[in-house]
């Protein structure tokens, strides 16, 4: 497409899409909450490749923020963002209002995430992942990808969605593609809440993923017991406070105590910086 299209209106989107879809092409899909970075980046060029049309949504959505003061401080910079998206391979931006999104008339669904959902961040953050399905389920249904582009840095997210997907009967027509977490040079995770950091939060934020450096370091070596105790001193030596790290199957994210010789696993870690809350993971095998 020639030009970035700035769209507010879920109905003028899902006109231009159709027309698309009838010439043939397909739709590559991003959905953020803005604020974006090189994360987000990353995962609408990886879009742009692949598909002839790449839709990035910009949607801080409130239905998934457990925490109002932490929806309330979430970073909103659209002008930003659209400077960003203008350098990259975005097509469409797509910035609905609430109402937009949540309509009146909106009925909020129950979704059925069985142990994905008390598990982790589902466990530290009640409700939140009915959130983000309430809103994915709303997106897909405008925007009709052919391929979802997510990044790994939330890594339950993905599994969450990908359950969502399911349950949606669009296994079929949905192709779901993770994409590897982007760094900041110190190895800290990019994510916008960054944005929120002090120079000492910040720096003591590297731990997180220092600490998942270590776990794969020596997974092999030590028992996990020991393994996790170490990995959370690291933590609260930095003065983080930490919700969970542990080591999870990467298919199921069931924690394990002990590797079978045959799972993939997965280090997820989660823990305050100051007022902010930082999540990671590492694959380790
Ligand atoms: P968010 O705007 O934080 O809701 O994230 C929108 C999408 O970008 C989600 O699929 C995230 O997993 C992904 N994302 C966020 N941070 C990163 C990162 N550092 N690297 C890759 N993808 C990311």
């Amino acid at each position: 497409m020639i030009g970035m299209l700035l769209i507010k209106n879920r109905h003028t989107l899902s006109s231009i899409l159709d027309k698309k879809v009838a010439e043939g092409k397909t739709i590559g899909f991003v959905p953020t909450m803005g604020a974006l970075h090189e994360g987000h980046v990353s995962l609408v060029n990886s879009s742009g490749l692949e598909n002839n049309v790449t839709v990035c949504s910009i949607f801080v959505n409130p239905s998934q923020f457990n925490d109002a003061s932490d929806f309330e401080k979430y970073p909103v910079r659209l002008e930003q963002d659209i400077q960003l998206l203008e350098n990259s391979k975005c097509d469409i931006v797509f910035f609905p209002s609430r109402d937009g999104i949540y309509p009146a008339s909106h009925q909020e669904k129950k979704y059925i995430l069985g142990y994905l959902e008390n598990i982790l961040e589902g466990k530290y953050r009640p409700g939140h992942f009915q959130g983000v399905c309430q809103v994915v389920d709303i997106l897909l249904q405008i925007v009709k990808p052919d391929k979802l582009y997510l990044g790994q840095k939330d890594y339950q997210q993905c599994l969450v969605i990908d359950r969502l997907v399911h349950m949606m009967g669009l296994k079929e027509k949905v192709e779901i593609k993770i994409r590897p977490t982007v760094r900041e040079m110190d190895g800290l995770a990019m994510s916008s809440r960054n944005l929120r950091l002090n120079d000492n939060e910040s720096k003591n934020a590297t731990m997180l993923n220092r600490s998942l450096n270590f776990i794969k370091k020596n997974w092999q070596e030590l028992p996990f017991g020991d393994l996790l105790n170490e990995a959370k001193k690291m933590l609260t030596d930095n003065e983080l406070r930490i919700d969970y790290v542990e080591i999870a199957d990467a298919e199921t994210l069931q924690l394990v105590n002990e590797w079978d010789r045959k799972q993939k696993l997965v280090a997820v870690v989660a823990a305050f910086a100051g007022e902010v809350r930082l999540i990671d993971n590492m694959i380790l095998n």
